[in-house]
């Protein structure tokens, strides 16, 4: 499932992308003439209440994480599967690689090297994830939000 989100969504792009979503950030709305035209459009989160001809779409009315994520609940719920987590760039929104670990020796803190033993790399902007750096983020997440069984 993919989502657009505009760019005074940060928060919530990034959240998405932790859930394993495909969530393109676009801080033009002249962007969603790449989409709109799609047989299966992108459903678009947006803030900006001025006239958008574009569809599927959900104005989002606070400016909270939290209520937000309560606001697209719905929307997001059936699409979400637990295998997802955590296989997307949370800044670049490219999907993680597999690494071995001699490759990011350099590039992470050594402790985190020496007590962990997958590592994945995104290959956009080459950050270096591995388990717990989402984890923060996750946690929040699965309280409120369970993956339909
Ligand atoms: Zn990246």
């Amino acid at each position: 499932m993919r989502f657009i989100c505009d760019s005074t969504l940060g928060k919530l792009t990034k959240y998405l992308r932790i859930l394993g979503f495909d969530a393109i950030s676009i801080s033009n709305l002249d962007a969603l003439n790449t989409y709109k035209n799609l047989v299966d459009p992108p459903l678009l989160f947006t803030r900006r209440r001025k006239t958008i001809s574009y569809q599927p779409m959900i104005l989002i009315k606070t400016n909270r994480i939290e209520e937000q994520i309560k606001e697209i609940e719905n929307s997001i719920k059936p699409y979400i599967n637990g295998n997802d987590f955590m296989t997307r760039c949370i800044e670049c929104n490219a999907l993680l690689e597999s690494t071995e670990k001699e490759n990011i020796e350099a590039r992470v803190p050594e402790y985190i090297y020496h007590h962990h033993e997958e590592f994945k790399v995104c290959p956009s902007c080459k950050k270096v994830y591995w388990e717990g750096t989402h984890t923060k983020h996750i946690k929040k997440w699965t309280t409120t939000l369970k993956p339909l069984e």
